[in-house]
């Protein structure tokens, strides 16, 4: 998650109104719902919704990660903020830095992780056991491999990383698309 966190302030109204229909044929009602998947917090404080297909899952083994989580690795996704939608409880979260910059957003009634905007202000990180199961996700890729757990024994498919790979490979590797907000890559 290091290559996620932001530094600044967070959830300051990057709320999106969708622009997945600007400029091409607008998708049904139906396609739309079925793209969408629900998240939320174990208390149900915090709630969102993403939209789109094949959002690949990445797993960061670090020992700040193993921390945070409590387990072998972070899995999170990385979503475009055109596609990123807060439900509800934003007033709820509550956000730690730690000395090495590494950053946390949670749940201040439950303490599960929530998504937070990342420093690049154009994807989201969302944290992937938030979001409901329907078979549209899979892991991609896998970060810090070098320095899992050794009592992490095998990793599932998906590109290894020694470390932290560039945000654009990684973002690549995951099928994150680029949404234009007026700026071309
Ligand atoms: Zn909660
Ligand atoms: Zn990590």
């Amino acid at each position: 998650m290091n290559v996620v966190a932001t530094t600044s302030n967070k959830h300051q109204g990057v709320r999106v109104l969708g622009h997945l229909a600007l400029g091409s044929i607008t998708k049904s009602a139906t396609e739309m719902e079925s793209s969408k998947i629900n998240g939320q917090c174990l208390c149900g404080e915090v709630q969102f919704f993403i939209e789109g297909e094949h959002f690949g899952i990445y797993q960061c083994h670090c020992s700040e990660c193993r921390r945070i989580t409590g387990s072998a690795a972070n899995s999170s996704c990385i979503v475009p903020v055109g596609r990123f939608s807060w439900v509800k409880g934003e007033s709820k979260i509550t956000s730690y830095i730690h000395e090495s910059g590494y950053r946390s957003d949670f749940c201040s009634r439950c303490g599960s992780a929530v998504p937070s905007i990342m420093r690049n202000g154009e994807h989201f990180w969302v944290p992937a056991g938030a979001l409901e199961d329907v078979g549209q996700l899979a892991v991609a890729a896998h970060l810090c491999v070098a320095s899992k757990a050794r009592w992490e024994t095998s990793l599932s498919d998906g590109i290894r990383y020694e470390a932290v790979p560039a945000f654009e490979e990684l973002a690549a590797a995951l099928g994150v698309a680029r949404e234009s907000r007026g700026r071309s890559t």
